[in-house]
């Protein structure tokens, strides 16, 4: 179980501007989860079909999907050339099955077609701007999907706000209570260092920080390193007091 945090920070820390605040939560997440290497983990296209299927889907169902479909079409070729009911039952262990087939199908024929194979490679050498258009024109391939794949495989600077970034950001007072998440993709880019490792580091912490304490229904904020700073904290904490008082 984790022990309570002793907060070293002023409590008015969560009134310091946006930028300020994202450094800080940078820093201390940096601290509480050690930062990490930024190397690719899988290949280019595996990353790509890898993460239009973990689409509201957990890692397990998604690689147990990734690997059925391989395993039972052989490539990229008999993937895209499958019977539609077959390749949805290939990957039913996912949310959508019966959405993500086409849009896997299709995101295949259009690389095939304008590439000549399967292959996303010359994305290494595209600017940012370019290469973010050029994803997310693929079917079932959004903002989210493309900077994933662009900082994890070819270490672009983007930002890719999944429901952990975005929840906490919005908790903690990065972003607006009215931002989407499509714009909260620029917004924290322009609030962290433009290092594609830092900009790792923070998703990767962020994400580890929503599923272990700044959670969905029940944010352990009583263990959490960013309450001096986070304005949700700081809402509850005054309601107690207001209660106790
Ligand atoms: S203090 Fe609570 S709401 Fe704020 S980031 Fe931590 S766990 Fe989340």
């Amino acid at each position: 179980m984790r022990k309570k945090v002793q907060n070293l920070l002023p409590m008015d820390t969560h009134e310091l501007p946006a930028r300020e605040k994202a450094l800080l939560t940078h820093e201390l997440l940096n601290k509480e989860y050690k930062p990490l290497k930024l190397e690719p983990r899988r290949s280019h296209m595996h990353e790509l079909i890898s993460t239009m299927l973990s689409h509201r889907t957990n890692h397990k169902d998604e690689e147990k999907a990734f690997y059925t479909m391989l395993e039972r079409f052989g490539d990229w070729e008999g993937v895209m050339s499958a019977d539609f009911d077959e390749l949805a039952d290939a990957i039913q262990t996912t949310r959508y099955p019966d959405q993500k087939a086409p849009q896997i199908q299709q995101t295949l024929r259009l690389i095939k077609e304008e590439r000549g194979e399967f292959s996303i490679d010359f994305l290494e050498e595209m600017p940012v701007e370019e290469a973010l258009a050029w994803l997310t024109k693929l079917p079932g391939v959004g903002i989210k999907t493309a900077t994933l794949v662009l900082l994890f495989n070819f270490k672009k600077p983007v930002m890719p706000v999944d429901t952990h970034v975005f929840r906490i950001s919005q908790r903690v007072g990065l972003i607006g209570a009215k931002v989407t998440p499509n714009k909260a993709h620029d917004l924290l880019l322009q609030l962290l260092p433009p290092e594609p490792v830092e900009l790792y580091n923070f998703h990767i912490h962020m994400l580890r920080h929503g599923q272990r304490v700044c959670t969905y229904y029940t944010p352990k904020c009583e263990v959490c390193v960013l309450q001096n700073i986070c304005n949700y904290y700081q809402d509850v904490r005054a309601k107690s007091i207001d209660k106790a008082a």
